[in-house]
């Protein structure tokens, strides 16, 4: 006998909890399904963990540079107990509690799809069936293909954001934020760094300048950053660790490899082909821009084959059960702020200037040296650095992209993020006040600079 409730949703990661916190306050009888734990991958192995263990050696780096200090101590075992504390020492008893609480019933096992009209999962003895299914399994790291790797130390986010001691020397294979951010923490913690970019920069999503500034960083942390090579093979070291080959001839001995190789969305071994539910090459399931991937089946977050960011897993979130909930809302999740938490802070939104050469827009850059610019940088630290760039389309008269380097960028390009989304016309933006001293005083530096 099938379980029947209005709702069932798969997956509690971030957007699995926003969709069936949001049905269940709305009325709906619910339920939600986790194999592992409530919180998903960005409460346990990702956001959570690296934001927390970065934070230390953020602190103690900005530290050396405010007049009147000294570098800290860093205490490596309070960092990794409060590390231990942020993930709930991987303990989501109170979490099943809660949902039990609010009437939402929680069910934990694998689901998979055994039938549609209604859509009905089997999670180990147990079957649901419901009207509305929101799918929000995430993704899994992307395993690189480079024989010998399964015979040596890998780490994937997993292992690196739950790790008990700091490993002396580490390869980290990939050069998008993932690998950058653990590759920026291991770094600073002491340990000898190497990543490997199969391109030809960091960051390759992001403007070059933003992958240069990357790898300063790296650099300064004393990390070594490769560009355009590759492992060709791997192989255990005499003592423990790895010998990676690369494809130049050179070898590297390192105690553990890092993977940042990407991800891929999470759709494996959910039955999808058996209900007759196309996914594309990569896994991901399609969705419309009501997050609808089949009449009454749902996706929200990494699942998608959007960008992998906890915000999008929300934000779909939010527009799939509000639709559910009979409200009007379409997804407009193209423009969204894109964080890499090295110290200092990198972030953008919107295009870079290829991207809008590409899209035919006629635009203006300029860019902003934010310690020559401003005051508030000098009253933070005696040797300040950042950087902010804004794009805007000169028929239009609005921003399409932003990006800054510079403490706390990730909070203040949230003004660029709105300015874009809601294309806010510039001289309406060439009009505000900012507060003194900020960083934020720097939109008004770029925006004057703009030539429209
Ligand atoms: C190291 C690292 C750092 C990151 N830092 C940031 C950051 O700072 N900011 C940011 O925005 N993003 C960050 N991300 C990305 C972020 O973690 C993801 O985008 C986010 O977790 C996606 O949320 P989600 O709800 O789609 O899926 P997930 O968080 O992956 O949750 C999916 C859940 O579904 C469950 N599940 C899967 N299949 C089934 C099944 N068949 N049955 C039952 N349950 C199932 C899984 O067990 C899991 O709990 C980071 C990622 C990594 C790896």
């Amino acid at each position: 006998m099938s379980e029947v409730f209005d709702a069932v949703v798969v997956g509690a990661g971030p957007g699995g909890e926003v969709a069936v916190s949001r049905l269940a306050a709305g009325g709906l009888r619910t339920a939600l399904v986790e194999k592992e734990l409530i919180g998903g991958e960005c409460g346990y192995y990702g956001c959570i963990p690296s934001k927390t263990l970065l934070r230390g050696p953020e602190a103690q780096a900005q530290a050396e540079r405010v007049a009147g200090l000294s570098r800290p101590a860093l205490d490596w075992p309070a960092l990794r107990d409060y590390r231990d504390v942020m993930v709930r020492h991987h303990d989501d008893s109170r979490q099943v509690e809660e949902y039990r609480k609010n009437g939402v019933e929680v069910v934990k096992g694998s689901a998979r799809f055994v039938g549609r009209d209604p859509w009905t999962l089997a999670v180990g003895d147990r079957v649901l069936a419901a009207e509305h299914v929101v799918l929000a399994t995430g993704s899994q790291p992307v395993r690189p293909d480079i024989p010998g790797l399964d015979r040596v130390p890998v780490w994937t986010n997993r292992e690196a954001t739950s790790l008990r001691e700091i490993p002396g020397r580490a390869a980290l294979i990939g050069g998008g934020p993932v690998a950058v951010e653990l590759g920026h923490f291991l770094a600073r913690m002491g340990c000898e760094v190497t990543l490997l970019v199969r391109g030809e920069r960091l960051l390759a999503r992001e403007d070059p300048r933003l992958g240069e500034e990357a790898a300063r960083l790296l650099s300064a942390d004393g990390a070594t950053v490769l560009t355009g090579r590759q492992a060709r093979s791997a192989r255990p070291s005499g003592s423990g660790g790895a010998v990676l080959e690369l494809d130049d001839g050179r070898e590297l001995t390192v105690d553990v490899v890092v993977l940042g190789t990407g991800r891929r969305p999470g759709t494996a071994g959910l039955g999808l082909e058996d209900v007759g539910v196309p996914v594309d090459v990569r896994g991901a399931l399609p969705v419309d821009d009501r997050c609808r991937a089949a009449p009454g089946l749902w996706a929200v977050g990494d699942v998608t084959g959007r960008p992998a960011f906890t915000h999008l897993a929300k934000y779909h979130a939010r527009v799939a059960a509000d639709t559910i909930l009979g409200k009007r809302r379409v997804r407009n999740d193209a423009v969204h702020p894109r964080v890499v938490f090295t110290e200092p802070e990198i972030a953008a939104v919107g295009m870079t200037p290829a991207e809008a050469e590409r899209a035919g827009i006629d635009a203006a850059e300029a860019t902003v040296d934010l310690a020559a610019a401003l005051a508030r940088p000098w009253t933070f630290d005696t040797e300040p650095h950042g950087r902010l760039s804004l794009l805007a389309d000169r028929e239009r008269r609005v921003l399409v992209g932003a990006w800054a380097v510079a403490p706390m960028a990730g909070e203040f390009i949230h003004y660029a993020v709105l300015a874009i989304r809601a294309a806010v016309p510039i001289d309406v933006l060439l009009d505000d006040i900012a507060q003194f001293p900020t960083y934020s005083e720097g939109f008004l530096n770029a925006l004057e600079q703009l030539e429209l």
